[in-house]
């Protein structure tokens, strides 16, 4: 099967618990850890980012509250870049260390893997 043309070309730089920054969108500027990666959509789900609240009804039997309830929904990955710990929010570039890939911060050259 033919890979489509919208995700061919996508690589995902950014795994989850990264630490990440939104630059465009609702919520730039807000930091936050990396729940989940959606590398179909090239979308990622970032706490406290993207807030969305859902009225959720009250369910007696089940124990719930009725009320609005606050709850992430994904991002796009371009919205968001990967924090250096020196830098900020920086394009990541590829090394190889040894036998291993790693990402790593393109001003400083650090490695961004913990
Ligand atoms: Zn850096």
């Amino acid at each position: 099967m033919p890979k489509t043309a919208s995700t061919a070309h996508v690589r995902v730089d950014i795994r989850r618990n990264d630490t990440v920054k939104v630059i465009t969108g609702r919520d730039k500027g807000k930091q936050g850890r990396v729940l989940r990666v959606f590398p179909a959509d090239a979308k990622v789900l970032v706490e406290h980012v993207m807030i969305v609240k859902k009225h959720v009804r009250p369910n007696p039997q089940r124990n719930i509250q009725g009320g609005i309830a606050e709850q992430e929904s994904p991002i796009a990955i371009s919205n968001v870049q990967l924090l250096c710990g020196s830098c900020g929010p920086v394009r990541v570039g590829h090394e190889r260390r040894g036998d291993r890939k790693v990402r790593v911060c393109k001003k400083c050259g650090t490695t961004l893997e913990k």
